[in-house]
């Protein structure tokens, strides 16, 4: 379905990002890998792309922190695969503290993280996107886009955020074939998570898989992780011309958490 488009992923080293890189490459996207590591295992997931799915994957080491390596990146993708037609904004990270104790270079880092670096991709993309009159914006937000919790402040406040800049996104490119739209999901067992339940573990004295359960009966009713590969699934949806006229949209993709 995506024969000849190409894809950038960032912080798809990992977790969703890379289970979306896969769903992506799997319908014969070209891909851009990007995000931190071990240089000998990024290296073996790139040329793992390549070799199952018959498609060109490149790594660029971009620190999405930073905007001079987002503007380079894209222009990187560019000029080695001759564009970039689907971008997903997905590197992310989290800290857990009360407000109070929030140390501020926590707070700069999630916002620029998880909030400006769409801000810079989605600017160094989207006139290439509109000339060509195609492309498609996916912004890993989270459930945290939609409602709070305790002791998330700049998680809370930086995907409240990208659910923001999504919808003028979506509005400003309303009359093209570029879209923009945000995914919001629930519990993902990735290794963003792992460090919280190992947290929670530690904190309250009980067992790893004990406080797996607790943390899902907390927030989502399901009792189930939701997976890369199904966010990679809604992923490749939205890449789709059936998914052409979803614009600005939150899709919720969380097991009950935010219906509650
Ligand atoms: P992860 O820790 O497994 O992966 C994060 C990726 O981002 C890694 O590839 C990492 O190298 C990369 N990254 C981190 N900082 C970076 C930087 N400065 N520059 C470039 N890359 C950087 O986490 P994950 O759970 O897969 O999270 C991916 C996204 O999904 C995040 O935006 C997160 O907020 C969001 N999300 C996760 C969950 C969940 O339950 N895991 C739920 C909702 C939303």
């Amino acid at each position: 379905m995506l024969n000849g488009k190409v894809a950038l992923v960032t912080g798809s080293t990992s977790g969703i990002g890379l289970g979306v890189a896969r769903a992506l490459a799997a319908q014969n996207a070209n891909i851009v890998l990007n995000g931190f590591g071990d240089a000998g295992e990024i290296e073996a997931l790139r040329k793992g792309l390549e070799d199952e799915f018959k498609i060109r994957a490149i790594y660029i080491a971009a620190d999405v922190s930073k905007p001079d390596d987002i503007n380079a990146m894209i222009g990187k993708a560019t000029s080695d695969l001759g564009g970039v037609d689907i971008l997903v904004n997905n590197a992310g990270i989290q800290h857990v503290a009360p407000i109070q104790n929030f140390p501020p270079d926590r707070w700069d880092a999630i916002i620029a993280i998880n909030l400006s670096s769409a801000f810079h991709a989605v600017r160094a993309t989207l006139p290439q996107m509109l000339d060509r009159n195609w492309g498609r914006i996916i912004n890993i937000a989270s459930a945290h886009g939609l409602v709070a919790s305790v002791q998330k402040v700049g998680y809370v406040a930086a995907k409240h955020g990208l659910v923001g800049l999504t919808k003028v996104v979506a509005l400003e490119t309303a009359k093209s074939g570029v879209t923009c739209n945000a995914i919001c999901p629930g519990w993902v067992l990735t290794p963003l998570v792992q460090k919280q339940i190992d947290a929670r573990a530690a904190n309250e004295g009980v067992s790893v898989d004990d406080a797996k359960i607790e943390l899902l009966a907390e927030k989502q009713p399901s009792l189930e992780f939701v997976t890369p590969e199904q966010i990679g699934a809604l992923s490749v949806f939205l890449c789709s011309e059936a998914a052409s006229q979803i614009r600005g949209a939150e899709l919720s993709i969380d097991g009950g958490w935010t219906a509650q």
